[in-house]
């Protein structure tokens, strides 16, 4: 039987690779958006194709559909786009998820909940696993982005306890290749643009913060082995491999230019210092470890980037 999916966020990033998968697979997909930070150019190959439909959306109001799984990732992920408009993102993730479990617990559909590494906040632990509880500050900027995806998966879990309905969460790492946006402001994307352009790399900081960056295949590898799975507690996605800020712009400055200057700003407030995953429970109840090693994966994204220049 052909499984109706519904991808919420789907003209995104990451919604824009699993709804590729999805159909590829064999599968039918119905895609909503509001494109606030999503693209119709990431979707575009499929429209008019008989197992895709496009529904521009908001995920704030509710919708009613008749799907068997929903994959609900509609949210905006890097923090200029989150905080640029705080209220409107958590009343997109308290919500969107809200409607979505109402539409799951209706149609006894599935769910898959793309939470994030942030609700581990500024970890006091390294490298971060899910019996963690995290460190966040509930007042700070990020905060409309890592309380609400808290918020989100302890909705998630009363809908479990009360209504049974099927959830899986996936606490996303840092992911980057083909098709973030040029103006996303994430760091990979950022530096990138900024070489291929012959401007100077912006570390925040001193840039001995660090991060662990999985590339695009791998984590929709990895979201489809969750869904498909019968893990119900939350699960870490991402690559372990840890680099500080300031290693990545001298990596990606080595690669397209390397007589561009590095200049460092201010560290944004409640930027977490150190962050890696413990992939140990991917390992063990998926079987699944990202293959795509950074060299290898930077690469794609910054051939992705050179033919994208024209519009930056
Ligand atoms: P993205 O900004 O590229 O995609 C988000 C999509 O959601 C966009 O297409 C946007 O237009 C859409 N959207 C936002 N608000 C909406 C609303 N109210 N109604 C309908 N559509 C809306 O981000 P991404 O990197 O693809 O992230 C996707 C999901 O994964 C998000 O939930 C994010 O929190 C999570 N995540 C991503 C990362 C990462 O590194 N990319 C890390 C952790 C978690
Ligand atoms: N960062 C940076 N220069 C940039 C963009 C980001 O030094 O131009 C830093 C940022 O301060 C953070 C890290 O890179 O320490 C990752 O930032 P990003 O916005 O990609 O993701 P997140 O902070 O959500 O992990």
């Amino acid at each position: 039987m052909i499984r109706r999916n519904l991808v919420t966020g789907g003209a995104g990033f990451l919604g824009s690779h699993l709804v590729d998968t999805l159909l590829e697979n064999g599968e039918e997909v119905i895609c909503i958006d509001n494109y606030s930070t999503g693209n119709k150019g990431n979707i575009e190959k499929w429209i008019g194709h008989k197992r895709f439909e496009l529904i521009r959306h908001d995920i704030t109001v509710p919708i009613q559909l008749e799907i068997d799984q929903i994959w609900h990732l509609a949210c905006p992920a890097s923090p200029v786009h989150y905080q640029a408009n705080p209220i409107k993102t958590a009343k997109t993730i308290f919500l969107g998820t809200f409607n979505m479990l109402g539409l799951a617990r209706r149609l006894n559909a599935k769910l898959l909940l793309a939470s994030t590494s942030e609700v581990y906040g500024d970890s006091l632990v390294h490298p971060q696993s899910e019996d963690y509880w995290g460190n966040v500050n509930p007042v700070g900027v990020r905060s409309c982005y890592d309380e609400g995806k808290r918020l989100a998966e302890a909705l998630c879990c009363d809908y479990q306890r009360m209504h049974n309905v099927d959830i899986r969460i996936m606490r996303i790492f840092n992911t980057y290749g083909p098709r973030m946006l040029p103006n996303d402001g994430r760091v990979i994307s950022n530096f990138v643009v900024q070489a291929l352009q012959e401007k100077s790399l912006t570390v925040y900081g001193e840039g001995k913060q660090t991060r662990s960056f999985c590339f695009v295949d791998d984590l929709i590898k990895g979201m489809v082995l969750l869904m498909n799975s019968s893990y119900t507690e939350p699960m870490n996605i991402g690559n372990p491999d840890e680099y500080s800020i300031l290693d990545i712009a001298e990596i990606i400055r080595s690669k397209i230019n390397p007589t561009l200057k590095i200049i460092h700003k201010p560290l944004p407030s409640d930027d977490p210092n150190r962050r890696k995953p413990d992939i140990s429970l991917a390992k063990e109840y998926l079987d699944w470890h990202p293959k795509i090693n950074f060299n290898k994966g930077l690469d794609q994204t910054i051939n992705y980037f050179k033919t994208q220049t024209i519009n930056l």
